[in-house]
């Protein structure tokens, strides 16, 4: 029988090769974007987010059976507190906003992290404001950092921050009937990543993770989109609380002694 989803980020890269994977199989995906998606909203202003959920609720009266909250920018984008803003605030708020709907269809939800969330030189008072809800307070710190602080600290604090925030509530979720997971990819070849291998800031760091993937090379949307449809499926019905790294073992390489 046909499903419905919902989705942020569906127009590029990650996203859109796992909308086209459900409208394949014939369910109906409800997207999220900021161009080119049934729901034009920006996730970067509490306004977009409060669109995005009621556009939401709007199409899906009766449930979902899935949300994925995928929208997310690079560490070169500015201003760098816009990174907060869409990938913790506008990933959390999304969640928050239609755990009711997954609720009804015993579903499930899939934060999109990254493997960066692992990264352990960031700062711990930026990470900890981003749980706090301070989203004031966690832009105005970032937007005083320098280029490469601000922008490191502003991706791999908020897929830390959003990786944790699934871990601290996906208890609750369950009990509510709803699966809470993470997905933490690696270098994947999208728009996002080639935007940051450009940018003179980040492009070292950039290349040397791009070639020092134990698996070999940078993924593509589609090894990320397979993963994420066995977490919205039923074989994966026991899995809630996870952080699932999908990145060719670069998480494993780096940091042998942490799971
Ligand atoms: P992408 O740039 O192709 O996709 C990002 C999507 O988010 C686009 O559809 C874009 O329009 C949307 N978006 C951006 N700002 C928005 C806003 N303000 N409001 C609404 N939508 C907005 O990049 P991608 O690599 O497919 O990224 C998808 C997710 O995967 C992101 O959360 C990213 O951080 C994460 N990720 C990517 C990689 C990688 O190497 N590409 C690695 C780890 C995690």
């Amino acid at each position: 029988m046909s499903k419905t989803y919902a989705m942020t980020g569906g127009a590029t890269g990650i996203g859109a090769s796992l909308k086209e994977k459900l409208q394949q199989r014939g369910d109906r995906v409800i997207v999220v974007d900021i161009v080119d998606a049934e729901i034009i909203a920006d996730l970067s202003q509490p306004e977009g987010r409060r669109e995005a959920v009621l556009g939401i609720h709007a199409r899906a009266p009766d449930g979902l059976d899935g949300f994925v909250a995928c929208a997310g920018l690079g560490p070169h984008i500015e201003p760098k507190s816009t990174i907060d803003r869409v990938n913790y605030f506008g990933v959390v708020s999304t969640i928050e906003g239609v755990r009711e709907l997954v609720g009804i269809k015993r579903g499930s939800i899939v934060a999109v992290s990254s493997n960066s969330a692992h990264m352990d030189d960031v700062d711990a008072g930026h990470i900890n404001a981003l749980l706090a809800g301070d989203e004031a307070g966690a832009c105005e710190w970032i937007d005083k950092q320098g280029d490469y602080e601000a922008g490191a600290n502003a991706y791999c604090g908020s897929k830390r921050a959003v990786a944790l925030w699934v871990r601290r509530n996906a208890p609750d979720y369950a009990r509510a009937g709803v699966r809470l997971n993470a997905i933490a990819p690696g270098m994947v070849d999208t728009a996002l990543n080639r935007g940051a291998i450009a940018d003179e800031v980040f492009r070292d760091a950039m290349t040397r993770n791009a070639n020092t993937i134990p698996l070999g090379g940078m993924g593509d949307p589609d090894m990320i989109s397979d993963a994420i449809l066995f977490m919205l499926d039923d074989a994966s019905r026991f899995m809630a609380g996870s952080v699932l790294f999908v990145d060719g073992a670069q998480d494993a390489e780096t940091y042998p002694d942490t799971f």
